[in-house]
């Protein structure tokens, strides 16, 4: 293990600017060299199969007339529909866009779904914006979309920034755009709706409650207690709260939060309700939380503790900060949180990681209950849904933590082989049309 001195706090690089489209290929070279993955297979999943850039107008509530840019990226389909979530952020470009809709095709192969991967957004500062606006953004958008979704070919899901409201205006506006006799057989046109507008109960935490889960099959395994250890998230939206919830009711402690607005520490605990109540209150903020004290950004990932948790945006554990981390594990509740200089750093050190693509796969897990409960037209209880989440994510920790162990290999690269391994079967089963 490293030892972090103010020696070398000084000789940390600046991390090298990187888009994430790097940090997927590499993380999918390195496992693809590792099985030796078929030329003409690791040719196939280096591209997306199609990319849908729509510019679209929308009136705002003064009457101007704004022009957004959207996208939806679809990886690849061989083992179903595409599926993945819509963020709304100033950062989504095609770039993101891509490696995002890479990441949803390995977390749904890997997680055993009948999906593929894609993913899309719109470039926007949604706070910038009203609660109407908002609606009128999304329904244009979903109409700019037209035919590019659809229930058995692409399937949105919220994302950062979108939530239960994004997707019911996406599915009536889908709905509502289709011949009268076909509307409400699409309802599944979109999964993460609210559970009155065909959701499934416990979508909501899905993913939180799957972060939640890694974690303790990790401890598990390594004979950890979880109860009085020090966690931090960043991140306080729906995973954030909801991984936080649930490691609280196993006795384990936050200590340290940061949103986009800033960070605060606790020498003792954060009550994870009081918190999520004073946040709902602030505008969405956790600064000012009466009973903490702000942290600096640069000193978020160095706070004291035993697990850290990234649940915001990707390429947030670089080479700068990883020498600094005191958290012995790493789990991944963003979308590449931590980009490949970041990880080396971490592995170097000793320093576990639960990767993405399994750790926050409790979302679109989620997502398929939702999708079958529409399809089947069925209504499932939360218990069911817990249980059977549940059962999904000790299957797929097993397999990533025992293949990892197998082959010597760290649990990213372990989950990448399982994932494309899974894929380049149906390739070589079905070959190559025509
Ligand atoms: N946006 C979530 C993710 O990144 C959920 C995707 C889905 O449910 O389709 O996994």
């Amino acid at each position: 293990m490293t030892t972090i001195t103010a020696d070398l706090k000084k000789e940390v690089k600046k991390a090298p600017v990187r888009g994430m489209m790097d940090n997927v290929m590499e993380q999918f070279n390195s496992a693809a060299n590792h099985i030796n993955l078929h030329p003409n297979i690791r040719k196939i999943l280096s591209i997306t199969n199609n990319e849908i850039l729509v510019n679209f107008p929308v009136k705002m509530d003064n009457g101007d007339v704004e022009v957004f840019t959207g996208y939806r990226v679809q990886h690849n389909s061989a083992l179903g529909p595409y599926k993945g979530g819509l963020r709304y952020h100033p950062t989504v470009d095609i770039d993101a866009a891509r490696a995002l809709a890479m990441w949803m095709t390995w977390k749904t192969s890997l997680a055993g779904l009948p999906y593929g991967g894609g993913k899309g957004g719109i470039k926007i500062d949604p706070s910038k914006y009203s609660e109407s606006e908002l609606e009128r953004i999304t329904r244009r958008f979903t109409y700019a979309l037209a035919d590019n979704i659809g229930p058995e070919h692409d399937i949105p899901a919220p994302d950062v920034n979108t939530s239960s409201q994004t997707m019911a205006w996406i599915a009536d506006t889908y709905m509502s755009t289709r011949p009268p006799a076909e509307r409400s057989a699409n309802q599944h046109v979109v999964t993460g709706k609210p559970d009155g507008s065909g959701g499934l109960e416990g979508r909501d935490r899905a993913t939180g409650y799957g972060v939640y889960l890694s974690i303790k099959f990790w401890a598990k395994k390594n004979n950890v207690n979880l109860k009085g250890k020090k966690y931090i998230v960043q991140g306080f939206g729906n995973v954030g709260y909801w991984a936080s919830y649930f490691l609280e009711k196993d006795g384990a402690l936050l200590v340290g939060v940061q949103d986009a607005y800033g960070s605060i520490k606790s020498a003792n605990t954060i009550k994870v309700e009081d918190l999520f109540n004073y946040a709902k209150a602030n505008k969405g903020s956790i600064v000012g939380f009466p009973y903490s004290e702000p942290v600096s950004k640069n000193d978020f990932f160095s706070l004291d503790c035993d697990i850290c948790i990234p649940a915001a945006l990707g390429n947030q554990i670089t080479s700068e900060n990883a020498p600094f981390i005191k958290a012995k594990l790493i789990a991944e509740g963003a979308n590449g949180p931590t980009n490949v200089e970041g990880e080396k750093v971490l592995l170097e050190r000793g320093i576990a990681i639960i990767p993405d693509i399994l750790c926050n796969s409790g979302g679109v897990v989620g997502s398929y209950f939702e999708w079958l409960q529409n399809r089947n037209g069925e209504i499932w209880q939360l218990d069911e849904v817990m249980a059977k989440l549940d059962k999904k994510m000790q299957e797929s920790f097993n397999k990533v933590y025992d293949y990892s162990k197998e082959e010597g290999i760290d649990m990213r690269t372990a989950a990448f082989c399982i994932a494309i391994k899974r894929i380049e079967k149906a390739y070589i089963q079905r070959g190559i049309f025509p």
